[in-house]
């Protein structure tokens, strides 16, 4: 597994800002859109391109296109949606699938309530969003999820994470690439990421 911590000063000023508990719903989910925007951009280098020729106001270039690539982006419900948008922006022609999946509170472990994905997910290179890998639990569920259905490759893109994420991940799925902001120190009692954010979801729907 690749372990990308994206050091970008412009990701880790807006990272900041998530983390203040003075900075409230609106700007939040506005920040978590523009860290995924930049985490998408990051998360793409190695698209593959192609040569094509345009015609400019001036003569015919030779130039690079995208080589056309199915592209699949897997928000974790619910705080993952809270991605979509900024990586839209980048690739508007994405097919977007839902996964439902939620961490129960006792015993932390994942339950699927809601799949739904794009037709010939086989094709698919996948984006796998959630702002936050704490356990490992929900997004270790989520990317087996998306390995029965096929996918051909899956990148996970969380703004933080906890180092026990990172192990369960790369333990249970070595070969799914993952892109984050930070790796935070531990998890506490109760699950959240320390320093953290707090509750991603909550903050990002204002229902803290
Ligand atoms: N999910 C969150 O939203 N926050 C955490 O700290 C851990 C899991």
């Amino acid at each position: 597994m690749s372990l990308t911590v994206l050091t970008h000063p412009l990701i880790q000023h807006k990272l900041t800002i998530l983390r203040d508990t003075e900075t409230g719903v609106k700007v939040f989910r506005e920040i978590v859109s523009e860290i995924a925007m930049l985490m998408c951009y990051e998360a793409m280098r190695d698209l593959p391109l192609e040569e094509i020729e345009v015609e400019t106001p001036v003569a015919t270039a030779r130039s690079m296109t995208l080589e056309g690539k199915k592209l699949t982006l897997a928000p974790i419900l619910r705080a993952g949606l809270g991605m979509v948008d900024g990586v839209l922006s980048l690739v508007p022609s994405a097919k977007v699938a839902h996964i439902g999946l939620y961490r129960d509170h006792e015993t932390l472990q994942p339950v699927t309530y809601y799949c739904k994905l794009p037709p010939s997910i086989a094709e698919r290179d996948c984006f796998l969003l959630d702002p936050m890998l704490a356990t490992g639990g929900t997004a270790t569920a989520a990317a087996q999820f998306l390995k029965d259905a096929g996918a051909r490759t899956i990148k996970l893109l969380s703004i933080l994470c906890a180092p026990q994420g990172v192990e369960k991940l790369e333990r249970e799925h070595p070969e799914v690439d993952v892109y984050t902001c930070s790796v935070d120190s531990h998890l506490n009692d109760l699950g959240y990421i320390v320093p953290g954010l707090g509750d991603a979801g909550d903050r990002i729907f204002g229902t803290g």
